[in-house]
């Protein structure tokens, strides 16, 4: 170990990735790099252990998922317990996380086959003299990278429906939880120990570069934009297909009807839970100004009232001990442009802890209103109406999801934001809710997780039609003649030539 090791910062030791609290600098694991040869061993073993899992038949595989969940289900506090050590993640939230994995699980394994599997598809009249057939085929292997924030999320978000879809999986967690990432993996192989269907490879940013060019069949990435975009590049040039989750700046607005005390608690809850650490975090808050005063207050009071350290507190340690001048500097700056802080400021900064910030009257072109903040901050800013709200929330070329608090006009809101998913009268909701797709728009990437569309993600589609009978025009073949050809004509007009 080096002396000037800050807590949390992953190290290399003898060749092993040695992980660390980010609390107290404790370690929580160590684990072998992998070499680009090594990934590429791994994806080999995947492609034939993928073959064998798509075998299993959608049956097999959901009995085995039902029992992976069974075991991460009854190990529910040993898992918080390290992603806590790990991450420094408080363990109620770590517990909230996992029941969400849980159900992800759950629904991937039971609505598979309903999604995915082979179906006739109705055929119309152009070609009534044929059946379709269509079902969802297995990439055969699947690349998954997440990040450290939801160590346990994110990755399953991917990696139970790519299973589920009967693809093998080869997931890089993070370099700051490679522990939690290969529990995950160990308990998935005491269920299905035949085969490496869920296999891990440990490192930094070269492993999950060396797997975007393993030859797998799809990549899963979630993380920040800036490396999507790095990875969007590196798997065109195989043309591999992507999945990009990446980050937000997500808003909320508070309209005049909103009930101000729920709208307040979920605001800082949703802002300010892991520390603030959450790509769906609320960042940002547009308040109309009839209410703006009443809901600050009650916000200030509830952040306010919020405990910050190691053990048993409401909000640990930042995770990533980089990101803590990241956050330092969004609340410099928005101070420096005429921002206020209601709540913490400049002396909230304390690594590896940052204690709540609430800061109002922020320009929009501050750094707290525009990047990623990932820090227990909230901007509250002041509108006229909720149309400005709207405006200023769809500003950013993120897009990732959004809360609205009201009544009369809460929903038309929501649909108004340029987002994948909002939640009305509450905050992060969407990303439990199994049977809901998950994913975002513009910098916030594309593709999405969860429920159907989060299935059909990770299944080719593939289409079969078949004859059923004789064609009574023949139009597809040499064999039909002038006059076939003039009873097109006629058939053209009638069907598709009305209107205008
Ligand atoms: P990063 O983008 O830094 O890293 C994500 C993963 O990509 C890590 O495993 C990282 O490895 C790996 N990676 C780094 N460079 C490359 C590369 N060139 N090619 C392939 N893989 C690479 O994100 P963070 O881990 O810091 O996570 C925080 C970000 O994730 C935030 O922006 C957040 O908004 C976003 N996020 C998005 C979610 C969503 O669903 N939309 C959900 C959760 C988080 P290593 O760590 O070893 O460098």
């Amino acid at each position: 170990m080096t002396a000037v090791h800050v807590p949390g910062a992953p190290l290399i030791s003898e060749g092993l990735l040695v992980s660390t609290s980010p609390a107290t600098g404790a370690e929580a694991g160590r684990f072998p790099l992998a070499a680009e040869a090594d990934v590429r061993a791994a994806v080999d073993r995947a492609r034939e252990a993928g073959d064998w899992w798509a075998g299993l038949g959608f049956a097999g595989r959901r009995d085995r998922l039902q029992r992976w969940r069974g075991v991460l289900a009854r190990r529910i506090e040993e898992l918080a317990d390290l992603m806590h050590t790990e991450g420094g993640k408080p363990v109620g939230d770590a517990v909230v996380e996992i029941l969400t994995a849980l159900e992800h699980i759950d629904w991937a394994a039971r609505n598979a086959r309903r999604v995915l599997g082979p179906r006739r598809v109705r055929s119309r009249l152009i070609l009534a003299e044929f059946t379709g057939h269509l079902e969802y085929q297995p990439y055969g292997v699947v690349g998954v990278i997440g990040p450290w924030n939801y160590p346990v999320f994110t990755p399953i978000g991917s990696a139970a429906y790519a299973l589920a879809a009967g693809n093998a999986v080869v997931f890089k967690p993070s370099e700051y939880t490679p522990a939690v990432g290969q529990w995950l993996v160990d308990r998935f192989a005491e269920v299905v120990p035949e085969q490496p269907v869920f296999q891990v490879v440990h490192g930094f940013g070269a492993v999950g570069a060396a797997l975007c060019r393993s030859g797998v069949g799809k990549v899963a990435f979630t993380g920040s934009t800036a490396t999507a975009k790095r990875v969007m590049a590196a798997c065109a040039e195989s043309l591999t297909p992507v999945l990009l989750e990446a980050g937000g700046k997500d808003a909320m607005i508070v309209d005049t009807d909103a009930d101000l005390d729920a709208a307040a608690e979920a605001c800082v809850w949703g802002g300010l839970t892991n520390a603030g650490q959450t790509c769906i975090g609320i960042e940002r808050v547009y308040a109309v100004d009839q209410v703006f005063d009443a809901f600050v207050e009650k916000v200030v009071a509830k952040a306010g009232r919020l405990t910050v350290g190691a053990d048993g507190s409401d909000l640990g340690p930042i995770t990533m001990p980089s990101q803590i001048d990241v956050i330092r500097r969004h609340i410099d700056d928005a101070i420096d442009r005429g921002g206020r802080a209601v709540l913490g400021g400049p002396e909230a900064v304390q690594p590896p802890y940052v204690h709540p910030t609430v800061l109002v009257d922020v320009p929009e072109d501050s750094a707290a209103v525009q990047e990623e903040t990932f820090g227990p901050t909230l901007v509250v800013n002041r509108v006229r109406d909720v149309d400005e709200a709207v405006e200023r929330a769809n500003a950013l070329p993120y897009g990732l999801g959004g809360s609205v608090f009201g009544r009369a006009r809460a929903v038309a809101v929501a649909r108004r934001l340029r987002s994948g998913m909002a939640s009305v009268n509450s905050a992060l909701t969407f990303a439990g809710m199994s049977t809901l797709p998950f994913g975002g728009t513009g910098e916030s990437g594309f593709g999405r997780i969860h429920g159907e569309e989060g299935l059909r993600e990770f299944g080719r589609p593939k289409s079969v039609t078949r004859r059923r009978a004789r064609s009574l025009l023949p139009a597809m073949t040499f064999e039909r003649t002038p006059a076939d050809v003039a009873r097109i004509v006629k058939i053209a007009k009638l069907m598709y030539g009305r209107g205008r």
